[in-house]
């Protein structure tokens, strides 16, 4: 019944078959900046030493067992991510505006929130019913929107010239988009050019989706992450729940926890203040339920118990900052140890951006041609996009890459 002609071989996914290849390569010079997962100093895993401290205590606990957690997650866990998100004293939180529920980290998160959209949305302008991703976005929410049958729109996002954001491209595709249009945002440390917008061009982003009545989701992979500051990582979000937007967000403890496969992260509806706003998300709240039923029945409990452990204690969460703190700070350097090697060979080109990108990833401008130039003179994994993830540059290996990359651009 599968013939070739009805199930056709897939192309193998280029980010783990990077991972593969890396896997084989056997010469000792290898380095591997593809999968963004954060790597100490000596280019390993690192448990965050809060992680390890809340594993030991969980693993202490006689009562601990393995039981289902309810279809919406762990409690104290949701209600302590709302407050990380949404900030401590948050009118939505108190004003009971938010419903939210455990997901299988950020993936599952966004493709809760799609399946939801694909099922009820009902845009104000009929031919609204579509998602706008910029472009680039990280690949997997180009097929986690179109598995849910949304039809998918782009609006620009990267400058080649500026390697930098191109915000009057961004903005002229919001502005034009049909009104009532969903808008999927990085809330921080866009995956994969490590390009932000500022302060002030949120704000005019969000005046316009205001003004357009646009619908905002929210993808939020690196709070903490990426500045080191969980504040100033969802400033974003907060400005536009100020703004008294509905809207929605994707929130994923895969990097600041370190918790990548634990699969552990939210889904937030924020209902928009007015007086039906809490009969609203107790609807949404339910039919997500149902949602999540479905495909999951309830979401995974080991990864929730750790993030929950540390989210609601003060001094396991003052420690976790420090974590935090150490991931970014270390990647903030390697930033600058890169960008000072590039300059000192004076390689061509300008290399501003490096230091000026956020987070995990950087879009370095090399192209598809210099990349497999890289990998095969001197054993350099990175994806055909150019993007590098910062975490796989340490002291040990920056310089060789600087040189590396001064062979290839030259
Ligand atoms: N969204 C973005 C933009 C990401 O970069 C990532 C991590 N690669 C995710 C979501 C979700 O990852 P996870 O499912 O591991 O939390």
């Amino acid at each position: 019944a599968f013939s070739a002609e009805v199930v056709p071989q897939a192309p193998e996914d280029p980010l783990f078959g990077l991972m593969a290849a890396y896997k084989k390569d056997t010469d000792s010079k290898k380095v591997d900046l593809g999968i963004g997962a954060y790597r100490d100093d000596s280019a390993k895993p690192w448990v965050l030493p809060v992680v390890k401290q809340a594993d030991d205590l969980l693993r202490k606990d006689p009562d601990l067992n393995h039981e289902y957690l309810p279809i919406s997650g762990l409690a104290d866990f949701t209600s302590a991510s709302q407050k990380l998100i949404l900030g401590k004293n948050s009118p939505a939180i108190s004003d009971k505006r938010v419903v939210t529920l455990q997901t299988v980290s950020g993936t599952g998160a966004v493709h809760l929130g799609a399946a939801f959209l694909s099922k009820f949305y009902t845009p104000s302008t009929p031919d609204a019913k579509a998602i706008y991703v910029s472009s680039p976005t990280w690949a997997n929410h180009n097929q986690i929107i179109t598995n849910v049958h949304l039809p998918l729109k782009t609006y620009p996002y990267f400058s080649k010239q500026t390697k930098g954001l191109d915000f009057d491209g961004m903005y002229s595709t919001i502005e034009q988009a049909p009104s009532s249009s969903i808008i999927l945002l990085h809330a921080c440390a866009h995956n994969p050019t490590g390009v932000d917008p500022t302060q002030d061009q949120w704000k005019k982003l969000a005046h316009l989706m205001r003004q357009k009545r646009h619908f905002p989701f929210f993808d939020c992979a690196y709070q903490g992450f990426a500045s080191g500051s969980l504040a100033t990582d969802a400033w974003a979000i907060n400005h536009f729940v100020e703004q008294g937007f509905e809207l929605m967000i994707a929130q994923s403890y895969a990097k600041n926890f370190g918790l990548y496969g634990e699969r552990a992260g939210c889904f937030h509806f924020v209902a928009a203040p007015s007086p039906s706003a809490q009969d609203e998300v107790a609807r949404v709240g339910s039919q997500l339920a149902i949602l999540q039923r479905s495909e999951i029945s309830n979401p995974p409990a080991y990864g929730a118990r750790i993030a929950s452990l540390i989210l609601n204690d003060e001094g396991l969460f003052a420690q976790w900052e420090e974590d935090l703190r150490t991931m970014s700070g270390r990647i903030k350097e390697m930033r600058k140890a890169l960008k000072e090697h590039l300059v000192r060979l004076e390689t061509p080109g300008s290399w501003e951006h490096i230091t000026e990108q956020i987070g995990m990833f950087s879009f370095t401008g090399l192209d598809e041609k210099q990349v497999a130039r890289l990998r095969e003179e001197s054993h350099v994994y990175m994806t055909k996009n150019g993007r590098i993830s910062m975490a796989g540059l340490n002291t040990g290996n920056v310089e060789y890459f600087a040189k590396a990359v001064d062979g290839v651009v030259r």
